[in-house]
């Protein structure tokens, strides 16, 4: 049935129901067990017919039940209870007000956001992601306003084929059926959002406000009467169409998207954001748009625009996968900002200047957004450590000069939303046994102290709980493959709430290997049917529409799965979802993770299912890499060093069997003549205190305000301050530099008393430099030293700045100082000039650099 309208839900709801509405018009119920409870408590049967939907709910619920409900006291207890709660939830002080001096708001833009099953906006990570961090941002009041676009169709339903090829749905969504309200303007009338097109005509949006807790989320949509068709389908799927389709939905997000901003600030008086927060490369337009409000509104030149907008903004790059990162023809980008589009003093050169792979191995002809979205964002980082890595290896080449430990890309790990993935079973038991651990970081350790006969009650009760799940997600896909009720009866026994259960669900594109437990058929059915310690496999994920192998992946599994002799104990679970996720993560023993290392930048399932007491059986990639201690789960080795896939898949999957049938069946089935395992348990515990901390979304957002929005803040305002003086004259500056930089030079390196190296001695240096013209102030003399590799190169340098310039003739200057030599061995030296100014976040930013002139620098100074 299709829901019915919202303010129809309106008209109906008697006076005292109307709290109801509020309630449902706030999302924070999709992590609030109270307030699913009281929707519940509505029409518990209708509850679950409309899978936890509870608009549809409102929608369906029969006009005598709404007739009681309104003269039950007790139910109209609950609800005002409720909404006072939310009332409080929504108003009360948090950690960020804490803070001084921090944004009074920031933008966080994310083309796909996952905040309930019941708004399909997402298709995988990122947008799980971007949920957990609006939703976390409301928990700590962190001030956010959340930009994106409203999809139509959202990402598809899968279902799969009687030979189990996946097949693709993309039920429509009805906007006036899902919990949004339109943004209007104080005369009640719809805002309107338009952007230019080429044609000269323009693409206009009506704006969604969705309520996720505290925080404002501001949805564009082009489906309105004043566009034609195939502009009213811009919003139409996630991810829709290539070329022209998705460039167009990724202006709407982001110029579009700032504009819809200034039209929330302007309606409700919310203060503009400070900050602005781009994921991915896809919302980076909204950089240019900012460019253009600048240069158009405060008249700044578009390069002093450029510094303004820099300042305050946050780019984080989601993936190392290249066809994770969007790329356009730049001929393409030409025909939307240039011509009768082009804006006045935005030349469409500049434009395309930002967005070039301009350096070794690029592609001239492309239009790079991550790159786009690194050269419009002063702060820059990866998801992992592992991936920050990757990343400074990987885009390196934008501050070409600069060793890879220097290029500016930093990281924050990715973290869970507990109030979302934990199953409710654990936290009552963590508000009863350790009820420090409940909205905070420390006193974990609690959690040692649990009695493990408890916690092996609660994963039993979540094991047996995802086995009905299971089956019913399992009876309705045979059913739909064409099955009869007879072919199904057999589920009815398919999988035990008392076996080893390991759960696999992830998107499926290649890196990530599906099908590696499959490398050994063999093997695998041992491992499933193995008398005394069977294990069960749940496995579940969506292909991307266009991935004819990734399907092909999926129908190995199928097929696989499909066997008579292993049915019971191997399921593929159609239409991965939030809600599967839940069941999933929850209900899971082991979660099992094998990329290719280091594609995964961060993945967070296994996060969601430590933080429930599932172990984690990975390989050491994203964040698995960075705090897998050895006790809590398994590392399945990786052969990343081997070229050979095939080879490289072999040994992965063997090392995988291994560790199955020697170690984690053994520990799961060791039950020492009691009921539960208790050294399983130990890891468990172990597990949730001393990992659970870290991989909560929490920790994640504390140290994004921390480290990055609160300076990309204060940049930003001493950009702004005097009429944007501060931008006026960093821009300035930056060009007289780059213009001079080419003459700059390090000329000759001179030290004294070589022969007497010891550990804690001085090694004084005297340094001729050429400046240019450039006033010593512009530029930082360097010495770099440290220990040396077999190639003489610096490894993990410390710098020291050398001082006191000395004029020489024909405006050379002497610099000195000491280098100290800190530690015996090969030890070395060089010295560089960088460019110094107070409004660069760092000495790479520009990525100028000038060395001594190779190999002398470094020969010179290399001991052995
Ligand atoms: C958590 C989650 C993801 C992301 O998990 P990965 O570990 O990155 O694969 C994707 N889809 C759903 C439904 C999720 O719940």
């Amino acid at each position: 049935m299709k829901a019915i309208r919202r303010f129809t839900v309106r008209t109906v709801l008697p006076e005292p129901l109307r709290d109801l509405e509020e309630l449902i018009l706030n999302l924070r119920w999709s992590w609030h067990h109270e307030t699913l409870d009281l929707f519940r408590a509505v029409d518990p049967a209708l509850w679950e017919a409309v899978r936890h939907d509870p608009v549809r709910l409102l929608g369906e619920v029969s006009p005598e039940r709404i007739g009681q409900l309104a003269a039950d006291r007790r139910f109209l207890r609950r609800l005002r209870d409720a909404g006072d709660e939310l009332h409080d939830y929504l108003t009360t002080d948090r950690w960020y007000q804490s803070l001084g001096g921090a944004p009074r708001a920031i933008a966080y833009f994310s083309p796909e956001y996952g905040i309930t099953a019941t708004l399909p906006q997402y298709s995988g990570g990122l947008g799980i992601l971007a949920g957990d961090h609006l939703k976390t941002a409301s928990d700590l009041g962190v001030p956010i306003i959340g930009v994106g676009l409203l999809y139509r169709h959202g990402y598809f339903t899968q279902s799969l084929s009687p030979d189990g090829w996946q097949l693709e749905r993309y039920p429509p969504i009805d906007p006036n059926g899902l919990p949004l309200t339109l943004l209007r303007e104080a005369d009640g009338t719809p805002v309107r959002i338009s952007i230019g097109l080429p044609q000269g005509h323009d693409l206009h949006a009506q704006v969604w406000l969705v309520r996720v807790g505290r925080v404002p989320q501001l949805l564009l949509d082009s489906d309105v009467e004043d566009n034609d068709q195939a502009a009213r389908d811009i919003t139409d799927r996630l991810y829709g169409g290539g070329g022209d389709h998705r460039l167009l939905q990724e202006m709407l997000l982001g110029i579009g998207g700032v504009r819809a901003i200034r039209a929330y600030c302007r309606i409700t008086g919310h203060p503009a954001p400070e900050v602005f927060h781009t994921n991915e490369g896809h919302a980076g337009f909204l950089g240019l748009e900012r460019i253009r409000e600048l240069v158009s509104e405060r008249g700044l030149a578009f390069g002093e625009a450029l510094e303004a907008t820099r300042a305050g903004t946050v780019f984080t790059t989601h993936t190392p996968v290249p066809a994770g990162i969007d790329r356009f023809p730049r001929e393409l980008v030409r025909t939307y900002f240039g011509g009768v589009n082009e804006e006045p003093d935005v030349p469409v050169e500049r434009i395309l200047e930002l967005g070039a792979e301009d350096y070794p191995g690029g592609d001239l002809t492309v239009f790079n957004m991550a790159v786009m979205g690194m050269r419009l964002a002063q702060r820059v980082n990866g998801v992992s450590l592992l991936h920050g890595e990757v990343s400074r290896e990987m885009f390196g080449g934008l501050w070409g000069g600069f060793d890879t430990a220097e290029v500016p890309i930093g990281s924050v790990t990715n973290g869970v939303h507990a109030g979302t993935w934990v199953a409710r079973e654990v936290l009552e038991l963590a508000a009863r046994e350790a009820p420090a651990v409940l909205g905070s970081e420390d006193g974990w350790d609690q959690v040692r102290q649990v009695d493990e006969e408890d916690i092996w009650a609660v994963r039993r009760t979540l094991r047996a709980r995802l086995v009905e799940e299971a089956r019913r997600r399992l009876r309705d896909s045979w059913r739909q493959r064409g099955a009869s009720e007879a072919e199904v009866a057999w589920i009815d026994d398919a999988l035990d709430p008392d076996v080893l259960t390991i759960g696999f669900a992830r998107r499926v594109p290649s890196y990530k290997r599906l099908t590696l437990m499959m490398r050994d058929p063999d093997r695998l059915r041992a491992l499933l049917l193995d008398p005394e310690r069977p294990v069960q496999i749940l496995i579940a994920g969506k292909a991307h529409p266009a991935d004819e192998g990734g399907k092909r992946l999926i129908q190995d599994i199928v097929r696989f799965a499909d066997g008579e002799d292993v049915r019971h104990r191997i399921v593929f679970l159609p239409d991965y979802d939030m809600s599967l996720g839940q069941s999933l993560v929850q209900g899971c023993d082991v979660w099992m993770n094998n990329p290719l290392r280091p594609l995964e930048a961060c993945g967070t399932s296994g996060m969601k299912a430590a933080l429930n007491g599932g172990l984690n059986l990975s390989v050491r990639d994203g964040w698995w890499d960075e705090w897998f201690d050895g006790q809590n789960g398994w590392a399945i080795p990786s052969a990343d060093g081997l070229s050979a896939p095939d080879r490289r898949d072999d040994l992965e999957a063997a090392a995988l069997y291994e560790l199955i049938a020697d170690h984690v069946a053994t520990l799961f089935y060791d039950r020492d003549g009691g009921r539960a395992p208790r050294r399983w348990l130990e890891m468990v515990k172990h597990t949730i205190a001393g990992t659970g901390p870290k991989v909560l979304a929490t920790r994640m957002l504390r140290e994004y305000v921390e480290r990055y929005y609160v300076p990309a803040a204060d940049a930003g305002r001493a950009m702004a301050a005097d009429d944007h003086a501060g931008a006026r004259d960093l821009a300035a500056w930056k060009q007289r530099v780059a213009k001079a930089w080419p003459g700059v030079a390090v000329e000759h390196v001179e030290s004294v008393g070589e022969d007497r190296m010891n550990v804690g001695a001085r090694l004084p240096l005297r340094v001729v430099v050429a400046l240019a013209g450039l006033d010593p102030a512009d530029v930082a003399v360097e010495v770099a030293y440290g220990r040396v590799d077999d190639a003489d190169a610096l490894a993990d340098p410390s710098y020291l700045e050398l001082g006191g310039p000395e004029p020489l003739e024909d405006g050379r200057l002497r610099y000195v100082g000491d280098v100290p030599l800190e530690r015996s061995g090969s030890f070395g030296y060089s010295v560089r000039v960088v460019p110094r100014h107070e409004g660069l976040a760092t000495r790479a930013e520009m990525g100028l650099v000038a060395l001594p002139p190779a190999p002398q620098g470094m020969a010179d100074g290399v001991l052995r």
